[in-house]
């Protein structure tokens, strides 16, 4: 077993990456700001969108899939979105190689391969899309239109991370149509909730639901709404968006409808998205310096048996009864591994499986075989119980179940202890920095207040909570009047 992980205090972000390449769940690959996701990191990225997968056809949409590539002139047709990717795109110029006449061995672009129309790696596929839901729609009988994707998408980031932040992405993006603006700002908020409910129910992981402010909002959008996390450390994590976009996709390619009165009208859109960034969000919120802490619901299995033995009688004598087990946990749906790997000492089964977040662990050895029992070992709590065989599946869905509540209840609770009101800039200052967490102050709405406080203290407006009270104060930086009090936040 490799040496222990750098501990959270000593370094947050050095105890992220080590842990993300220590429980195999991606590492960093050949082309910058790209990774491999392996397979243990991959499987839980399968249960991800499995759920997501079923909750969005559960609110009545169908997958469908477009082009990885989109012509310029069609990119560039929304103005404002086109403005604000501009700078992270990739651009394909050529379709061909040759061989290299000055450097043997070697290939070049074949300049005689050049596109006539630059193609952009999609950054996000609302141009593509939209293109064609041109073609699509004539009459408010082929509304509404909802549509998911899963794809990846490539946004050329500076400052990259395992999850948090990479150049090319997996994610899904919901693309929708509608008559009405009232249908689509539904829709808006409805995915905005979706992802609310797989946080919380599946990640365990709390989440504020809000909307932007306009210089975080997407480009080309009205409004964005959100999911915004709280990792560990005290930084914000914007988890999940979904935006409003008005007519502007519909106005930008000519997307009209007849609608009932027979006059023609553009049609109002919708996107959502969330990305592989939730892979990180999980990490942050759950794992400790011992490794991976996962929930039951994600974990890609959820119990781990480890037979304790000298010789092979003994381990023939546990592997039967490991096998009553898994059968009896199997027909509960539980997922569950035997490791009766000879290449390895219980010790190291032991420690990889806590470095890899298994919820439970069974252990079974002779006097287990003796005493009719098995040793059950959480992996939220480190805690241990010894328990009767006949006992052990009711056992194991009882601690699943309360390590899946525990899990949201210990964030929920850290979480709840770092929302901090302050009133002066002073106070802004001292809880950013020595505590952090979201500081609930009041803003006079303007993006100049915004900005100059980001420069400042390098906090942003997470979101305006959805749940907001209205209260009159005044803003924590200009002292002007303000109706109702933000969440600011450092954040990744
Ligand atoms: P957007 O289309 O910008 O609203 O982003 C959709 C989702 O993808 C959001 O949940 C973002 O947090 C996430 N996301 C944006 N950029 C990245 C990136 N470079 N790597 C991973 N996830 C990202």
């Amino acid at each position: 077993m490799s040496k222990k992980l750098t501990t959270r205090t000593e370094d947050y972000s050095k105890w992220y990456n080590e842990l993300v390449v220590k429980a195999d769940l991606a590492e960093n690959s050949a082309v910058r700001g790209c990774m491999v996701i392996k397979p243990y990191g991959y499987a839980i990225w399968e249960k991800m969108q499995a759920e997501l997968d079923r909750m969005f056809k559960e609110t009545g949409h169908q997958n469908a899939y477009f082009p990885l590539f989109v012509p310029k002139s069609l990119f560039e047709a929304e103005e404002k979105n086109a403005e604000g990717f501009a700078k992270e795109c990739a651009v394909v110029t050529h379709y061909r190689l040759q061989a290299d006449p000055d450097k043997p061995g070697k290939l070049r672009v074949d300049p005689e391969a050049k596109l006539e129309e630059e193609l952009v790696v999609r950054p996000t596929s609302e141009a593509i899309i939209w293109n064609t839901y041109r073609n699509w729609i004539q009459s408010y009988r082929d509304l509404p239109i909802l549509i998911n994707q899963w794809a990846n998408v490539v946004r050329w980031e500076m400052r990259t991370r395992l999850f948090l932040r990479t150049a090319e992405f997996l994610w899904q993006e919901g693309h929708t149509a509608h008559e009405t603006k009232e249908e689509a700002l539904k829709e808006a908020k409805l995915m905005n909730n979706v992802y609310a409910t797989f946080a919380e129910n599946f990640m365990a992981m709390p989440v504020i639901q809000g909307v932007k402010t306009e210089s975080e909002r997407f480009a080309g959008a009205e409004e964005t709404f959100c999911i915004e996390a709280l990792m560990q450390d005290g930084k914000a994590l914007q988890a999940g968006t979904s935006h409003f976009l008005g007519q502007n996709f519909a106005k930008a390619f000519d997307v009209k409808f007849a609608n009932k009165e027979g006059k023609q009208d553009y049609v109002w859109a919708t996107s959502w998205g969330v990305s592989t960034r939730l892979m990180g969000a999980l990490i942050m919120t759950h794992s400790d310096d011992n490794g991976l802490v996962l929930p039951p619901t994600l974990a890609p299995y959820q119990v781990v048996i480890v037979p304790i033995y000298k010789n092979e009688d003994d381990l023939n004598a546990i592997s039967k009864v490991a096998n009553g087990i898994q059968a009896d946990l199997r027909a509960k749906g539980i997922s569950v591994k035997y490791d009766d790997r000879d290449t390895q000492r219980p010790g190291a089964k032991f420690a990889q499986h806590e470095l890899q977040g298994v919820p439970l662990r069974l252990a079974i050895g002779p006097k287990d075989l003796e005493n009719g029992t098995v040793e059950i070992a959480r992996r939220d709590t480190l805690t241990k119980e010894i328990v009767a065989l006949d006992k052990v599946s009711e056992t194991v869905k009882s601690l699943l179940d309360a390590i899946q509540e525990n899990l949201f209840k210990r964030a929920f609770d850290y979480r709840a202890s770092h929302i901090t009101e302050v009133d002066t800039f002073d106070e802004f200052k001292t809880v950013l920095e020595t505590k952090g967490g979201f500081i609930s102050a009041h803003w006079d709405g303007t993006n100049e207040t915004e900005a100059k406080i980001k420069e400042l203290t390098k906090a942003t407006i997470r979101c305006i909570p959805l749940d907001n009270k209205p209260e009159e104060g005044v803003c924590v930086f200009t002292g002007k009047p303000s109706k109702g009090r933000v969440l600011f936040a450092k954040a990744y």
